[in-house]
């Protein structure tokens, strides 16, 4: 993987399962040397393209209340496991250049030895990567807010209106302005989570509010963007739109926004 060779996936997500990824009901039950998996991991992302699948799966009784993370188990499956069943891509609005895809499991058998860690390890395996993509979420929403930023004060200083530059008017330069302080403190925040991170200290709370501030964040500049060029911010002509379009999908993965507040609320209120 490291070298490029090889591509993971990493599939939590179910049809009925997103927010809330402990409900998880893909089962997969010892039978001899290998596990035999049953269910569909929902929006994986490599989908049908990737080397290998780390399936999280319910292999023990879940908690007395019938679901939760106790029983879940992740597995190593590789792409030409018998039973693991791409399905077509999601046509998605944005981050089109990777495919996302539902994976059937419809008796897949899996080697017992590509258990990773032991039986119900796999929720804590979950959420412990989820930390790390959270961080780099908050990058690529800093580096594409930072794109979009570029483009609005390019496209301001030369777009001419009334006799000036569109950039000369207050009302535009306080927008921009705007748009930079906040694109500068967002990197700021990540940049802060992963310095923790470095450090080996813990930093699930800041990767939580890194990956709030920045995707939200770039969200408000890619949308001001497509304002700042009018209408060919609204065209293909400008990367504006496809800037718009590729920044939504980060406020919904690595744990939606409202997630990201909920785990920043337990910190503080459940210690
Ligand atoms: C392009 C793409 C790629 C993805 N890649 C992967 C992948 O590789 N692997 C993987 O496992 N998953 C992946 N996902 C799935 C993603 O993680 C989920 O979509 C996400 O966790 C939200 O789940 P959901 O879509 O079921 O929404 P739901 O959980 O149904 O949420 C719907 C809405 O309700 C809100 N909500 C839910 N619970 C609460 C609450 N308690 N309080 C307040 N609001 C709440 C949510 O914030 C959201 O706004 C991907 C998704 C997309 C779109």
């Amino acid at each position: 993987m490291l070298a490029g060779d090889l591509l993971g996936a990493y599939c939590l997500s179910e049809a009925g399962s997103g927010s809330d990824a402990a409900a998880l009901v893909t089962r997969a039950t010892l039978d001899g040397t290998d596990y035999v998996v049953d269910g569909a991991k929902a929006w994986v992302t490599h989908g049908g393209h990737a080397d290998f699948y780390n399936l999280m799966v319910r292999t023990g009784s879940p908690g007395a209340d019938g679901a939760g993370p106790h029983g879940i188990s992740c597995l190593l499956a590789a792409s030409d496991t018998p039973g693991l069943l791409p399905q077509p891509p999601e046509k998605k609005m944005g981050m089109r250049s990777a495919h996302t895809a539902t994976i059937v499991l419809d008796g897949a058998r899996v080697p017992a030895d590509r258990l990773i860690a032991g039986e119900g390890e796999g929720f804590r395996i979950a959420m412990s990567a989820l930390d790390g993509g959270r961080l780099g979420i908050a990058a690529v929403a800093v580096g594409l807010a930072q794109a979009a930023l570029d483009l609005a004060v390019s496209y301001a200083t030369e777009r001419r209106q009334f006799g000036s530059t569109i950039a000369s008017f207050q009302g535009m330069e306080f927008l921009l302005a705007d748009l930079a302080t906040q694109v500068e403190a967002a990197r700021a925040l990540y940049l802060s989570a992963a310095r923790l991170h470095d450090a080996g200290k813990p930093y699930g709370p800041q990767a939580s509010m890194a990956k709030l501030f920045a995707t939200d964040t770039c969200m408000r500049v890619t949308t001001d963007a497509i304002q700042v060029l009018g209408g060919a911010g609204y065209v293909e002509d400008y990367p504006a739109e496809r800037y718009f379009r590729e920044a939504k999908v980060m406020q919904i993965f690595e744990g939606t926004n409202q997630v990201q507040r909920i785990v920043i609320g337990r910190s503080l209120t459940r210690s």
